[in-house]
């Protein structure tokens, strides 16, 4: 061994070796295997308290490297009891997370390339296959053509909706002022929406009077009327509206809002259309679900997420544009260190210029290994499966009597509440939730505590919603 300084080792002493890296990650890969054929026998809902893990960690930093030779006993015993079991197929909160298992190895190659590809240049293939995988989303979820590589706008892969919002929101004002002051300008969404929105118009410096809450009508989707009237109201008062934001599959009840009519009322304005479908853009892999698409045409920008129905570990947000020159522009800083020729020449992708951060992870990898792995047809089973799932417990509250559905469900997230009011259903909620046998989550709709069960784990099946409805009615 050199000594790289005086009297200490260098480096190269503490590396791992590759055939270390061999061994250990054939162990790592049976630990995850094992788990996830044990994931059921977990409470799905973490039992434990706070600090019970941070009490089991040591507070000081090790100053020799351990070699690692606990970190299966660790992992077992101190963090698996403190995860909620996200790939248990009894978890039925929030949105799932969708890691199939080839996204699981996708994302181990991702980590093992370790490359940066924020320019085409730093690793052509890292950008080259985001774009093809890309397009074949925009095939297999039939979007329009003005998303693909090859026409005016096309596709980038951020990791969440939020930042995808964010993005939106950036080159919706470019395309709107530039990089001038603009005081005036107006964003609307509606009261359903999720944080996201305003948590990134914040975040791009927006005011939060310069935001319309829009309300929801019956089905709670965005009012059109409603929203028309509150664009001409800025518009009368020498306001500007800029960015709208229709949410296609709300988070509290998979509500989809108008995204034709809002279309039109942003042609109108010129204000810039986003779709969030965060949720229900997955959806569309199945021709008869393709409702979810309805009015795309007319959005100027587009999200939906793999990671939460289609297969995909977290993180994985697809972010579409129908132009990209307004994001380049508002996004696009070119210094010294970062010029190359074939950047100048203008003939490739830099993801640099779609996104905020410079760096950027290779992501397309997992989503390539999924749908090669599945293919379409398996992807599209996936989806059929989960709505067969979602009718069966919507069939399965409406033939109980204390039960009232609240929603109707074209997707299968399932809104319902007992009849005898919020206490009753929240009780109902925090038992199942103690169980540790399935784990849900709630909402509030019109103001009534809502019990809320969203149907996408990979390996939820029929079975497992009629057990978590056997726990319901025994509680009810
Ligand atoms: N939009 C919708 C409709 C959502 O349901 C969610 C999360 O559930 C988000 C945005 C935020 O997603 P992310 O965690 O990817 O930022």
């Amino acid at each position: 061994m050199t000594d790289s300084v005086a009297g200490l080792p260098s480096a190269s002493a503490f590396h791992m070796s590759t055939d270390e890296f061999r061994r250990m990650g054939h162990d790592l890969i049976d630990f995850i295997a094992d788990y996830r054929d044990s994931v059921e026998e977990y409470p799905v809902l973490s039992q434990v308290q706070p600090r019970d893990v941070l009490d089991q960690l040591p507070v000081t930093p090790p100053e020799h490297g351990d070699g690692l030779a606990t970190l299966i006993d660790d992992l077992n015993n101190v963090i698996v009891p403190g995860l909620s079991q996200w790939q248990s197929p009894n978890f039925h909160a929030y949105y799932s997370a969708n890691a199939s298992l080839p996204s699981v190895l996708g994302e181990l190659v991702t980590a093992g390339f370790g490359v940066n590809g924020m320019l085409w240049a730093t690793s052509p293939a890292a950008t080259e296959l985001e774009m093809r995988v890309l397009d074949w989303l925009v095939e297999l979820c039939a979007l329009p053509q003005t998303f693909a590589s090859d026409g005016p706008g096309g596709g980038v892969i951020l990791d969440s909706a939020s930042s995808s919002l964010l993005t939106a929101a950036v080159a919706a004002r470019h395309r709107m002022v530039g990089h001038e002051r603009a005081p005036d300008l107006v964003a609307y969404t509606s009261d359903q929406a999720h944080s996201s929105v305003v948590k990134g118009l914040r975040v791009a410096g927006f005011a939060d009077d310069q935001l319309r809450v829009i309300q929801h009508d019956d089905d709670y989707a965005m009012s059109a009327d409603a929203l028309a009237l509150a664009m001409q109201t800025d518009v009368d008062a020498g306001r500007v509206p800029f960015f709208v934001v229709a949410t296609v599959g709300t988070t509290s009840s998979a509500a989809f809002d108008p995204v034709s009519e809002v279309a039109a009322l942003c042609e109108q304005h010129g204000a810039w259309l986003h779709v969030d479908a965060a949720y229900a853009g997955s959806a569309a892999v199945v021709p008869e679900l393709r409702f979810v698409n309805r009015g795309l045409d007319r959005a100027d920008s587009y999200c939906f997420n793999p990671h939460k129905w289609l297969l995909t570990n977290v993180d994985c947000s697809l972010l579409y544009v129908a132009d990209r020159a307004p994001l380049n522009n508002a996004l696009s800083i070119v210094p010294d260190y970062l010029q190359n020729d074939r950047s100048a020449d203008d003939d490739v992708i830099d993801y640099r210029d779609w996104q905020i951060p410079l760096g950027r992870r290779f992501r397309a990898l997992k989503l390539w290994m999924v749908i090669r792995w599945y293919g379409a047809e398996g992807l599209r089973t996936h989806i059929r499966d989960h709505v067969a799932v979602g009718r069966r417990l919507s069939a399965l509250v409406d033939a109980d009597p204390r039960f009232e559905r609240l929603t109707p469900t074209s997707l299968p997230v399932v809104c319902f509440a007992h009849i005898d009011g919020d206490a009753r259903s929240r009780t109902i909620l925090n038992a199942i939730n103690a169980s540790g046998r399935h784990h849900i989550s709630h909402t509030v709709l019109d103001g009534r505590y809502t019990i809320r069960v969203a149907i996408g784990s990979v390996h939820t099946t029929v079975q497992h919603i009629e057990a978590l409805w056997a726990d319901i009615e025994a509680l009810a």
